[in-house]
């Protein structure tokens, strides 16, 4: 079970101009993301990306 993280939902492309949660460096077009939406206000969920596959940098394990 995760908690305090993202619930990632699935793999697509993101939209020009996101970053990459774990990584924070811009997602190039053509790079597959996994996807997910986090709640900052109740209601209005915001979708968030993370590199599906090779992420440039190394991520903290979850617990
Ligand atoms: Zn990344």
């Amino acid at each position: 079970m995760v908690t305090g993280t993202h619930d990632w939902e699935y793999v697509t492309y993101a939209p020009r101009g996101e970053t990459c949660a774990a990584c924070l460096r811009p997602v190039q077009q053509l790079d597959p993301v996994r996807r997910a939406t986090v709640e900052h206000q109740p209601g209005r969920p915001q979708a968030v990306y993370r590199h599906a596959g090779t992420c440039p940098l190394p991520q903290v394990a979850p617990a």
